[in-house]
């Protein structure tokens, strides 16, 4: 047996078996050109290797359609289409035919020349079919060259996923059925994949350095995902141990369903907003499920990002609309798309860069690219006729940013109203508390607008120049840091000076032990992952509002994270 460390990233505990994730290298025969082999005899290869794929595609093709219906599952008919094309098919074999190439050579600058191709086209839609191709050429060159393929879509029963790092759309496609949780070597527990982890309700153990050379694939393995602890071939002992563990967190998760319909108000009667957090529409069930009373914060870039094109704004406003609806009257905060970071969008092809955190990300992508803005915030107002909807834009760092943005907005309104589409006129527009600067002058911004909420993950990171994702300088992170709180103390006074509500939907407002502090300092509304809402409520119904404002004088007094951390004990 063996035991391993990492940061725990979503609570819970797991016990199955290692499926080790990491794309292999393509290991290309030695030898570019035709020796023993004919011709023939390689393009038979080939051709099975485009069987093969075909039938992983159609297979795939159906499982999507039983999850995710039969939009998602045609998706993959035109993936076939591309991998049947029979110009392409006769170029490849004109390379080994007529160059004398072998298969794997052959194919690839095939699929090269092929992406060249489609990338030049002047049909935008054809030109985004290149990272679909590029998943389909490489697909059928492993095939020829005899590489297991790895599918997170389809696991074994208890996998355990062990990998470098799980990309938000990796995590997207995951079978969740039978992936019990994740362990990663990078990464930190505001990472996205660990923010997806929580709100699937997978326990999740990230920045466990080198594990991937320390497993073997079926493996037995345990994972705590509240103390960032692995066992590898535990002991049975352990095992049961470690089941009696899971089957006691099933039942407190049951016990605090009691609270489920309680308001949270705490004992002398100071009552707070408690909302849940969502990636998808999907997510939405969990969250009335949690008895969240609104949502605090929709990340409408999973939408991009689950799409293999820009969303129309016919799809974008019915996956709005559909939210709106579920929430029935309560409120839905809808973010504009927040993509950069650690957030990629393929077939945008945003160039790769040093500082992505600190580059093109967020409103920045949106105001530069202007009609796809237009599209989303046409999309959010026609949903907002159905519901409470609140638009919220993200990475704010100056006035100019929200002055552009609103005016943007503004034409989006007048162009609804030529055509006659309904929209909510008082709809209330916010931002996304997360930058320095946002923070230092949070009291002119809370003139520009309607709400604040508090992205905790990206102040903290910015605010203490800490990467958020790194986990070499994860013990640096906190928001627990004295800085980090001040910046939180400063926008909650700013907001309510001016009048304006604030609420966070960073990961420290789901942390129980932070909803003493948050509260005693004002916050009107907490958002988070719907596995944390239940949590969350039972300490505000435990606390005193005066208490927990004098609670936040101690702490606010401390002068490090430790003293902080410490006083919370
Ligand atoms: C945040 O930064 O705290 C936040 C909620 O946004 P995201 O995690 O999506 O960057
Ligand atoms: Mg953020």
């Amino acid at each position: 047996m063996m035991r391993l460390t990492g940061i725990g990233a979503s609570e819970g505990v797991a016990i199955g078996k290692v499926l080790i994730f990491h794309q292999e290298e393509l290991e290309f025969p030695k030898e570019k050109f035709l020796s023993s082999e004919t011709a023939e005899s390689e393009i038979i290869k080939l051709e099975e290797a485009m069987k093969k794929s075909k039938t992983q595609l159609i297979s795939i093709r159906e499982k999507v359609r039983a999850k995710l219906g039969d939009d998602k599952a045609d998706i993959f008919d035109g993936h076939i289409l591309l991998l049947e094309d029979e110009d392409l098919m006769d170029e490849i074999t004109a390379k080994i035919k007529e160059d004398g190439l072998k298969a794997p050579y052959a194919l690839k600058e095939g699929i090269d020349g092929y992406c060249e191709m489609l990338s030049q086209l002047d049909d935008p839609y054809l030109r985004e079919r290149v990272a679909d191709f590029q998943d389909i050429g490489t697909r059928w060159l492993k095939n020829l060259l005899n590489i297991k393929i790895k599918d997170l879509s389809n696991l074994e029963p208890n996998t355990i996923i062990v990998t470098n790092d799980l990309t938000p759309s990796d995590t997207a496609q995951l079978d969740l059925e039978n992936c019990k949780g994740f362990v990663t070597e990078v990464g930190g527990k505001t990472a996205h994949s660990a923010i997806m982890a929580r709100s699937l309700e997978i326990p999740a153990v990230v920045g466990t350095k080198s594990i991937i050379t320390t497993v073997k694939d079926g493996e037995d393995i345990i994972i705590d995902g509240d103390e960032g602890e692995i066992y590898l071939s535990p002991t049975p002992e352990l095992v049961k141990e470690f089941e009696v563990k899971r089957l006691e967190q099933i039942n407190a998760i049951e016990e605090l369903r009691k609270l489920k319909d309680l308001k949270p108000i705490t004992k002398d009667g100071h009552e707070v907003e408690i909302w849940g957090n969502i990636g998808k529409p999907e997510d939405v069930e969990a969250v009335i499920e949690s008895g969240a009373t609104g949502i605090g914060l929709y990340r409408t870039e999973f939408l991009f990002m689950n799409s293999d094109h820009m969303p129309t704004e016919e799809e974008q406003y019915r996956a709005y609309r559909a939210v709106v609806e579920k929430m029935n009257n309560n409120p839905v905060t809808i973010r504009t798309m927040d993509i950069g970071g650690d957030k990629e969008l393929p077939y945008l092809d945003l160039p790769k860069e040093l500082n992505p955190f600190l580059g093109y990300r967020a409103i920045r992508i949106s105001l530069v690219n202007k009609e796809m803005f237009k599209t989303q915030l046409r999309a959010i107002l026609r949903a907002s006729a159905y519901g409470t909807v609140k638009i919220m834009y993200p990475m704010i760092s100056s006035i100019k940013e929200v002055r552009l943005a609103n005016q943007i907005l503004e034409e989006c309104k007048a162009e609804l109203d030529a055509i006659g589409k309904r929209f909510d006129r008082n709809i209330k527009v916010g931002i996304m508390i997360e930058t320095p600067s946002s923070a230092i002058i949070a009291y002119k911004f809370a003139k520009e607008v309607d709400f604040f909420s508090i992205g905790t993950n990206d102040l903290t990171q910015y605010f203490l120049a800490v990467d958020r994702g790194n986990e070499m300088v994860s013990d640096l992170y906190s928001a627990f840091n004295p800085a980090v709180l001040e910046a939180i103390q400063k926008a909650i006074d700013a907001a309510h000076n001016q009048g304006i509500s604030i609420s966070m939907c960073g990961e420290f407002a789901g942390n129980k032990d932070a909803a003493e502090l948050l509260l005693g300092m004002g916050l009107d509304a907490f958002s988070m992952s719907a596995s944390s809402v239940l949590k969350v409520k039972n300490k505000i119904l435990e606390c005193n509002y005066t208490d927990a404002q004098k609670y936040r004088d101690l702490i606010l007094s401390k002068d490090t994270t430790e003293e902080v951390i410490e006083s919370l004990r």
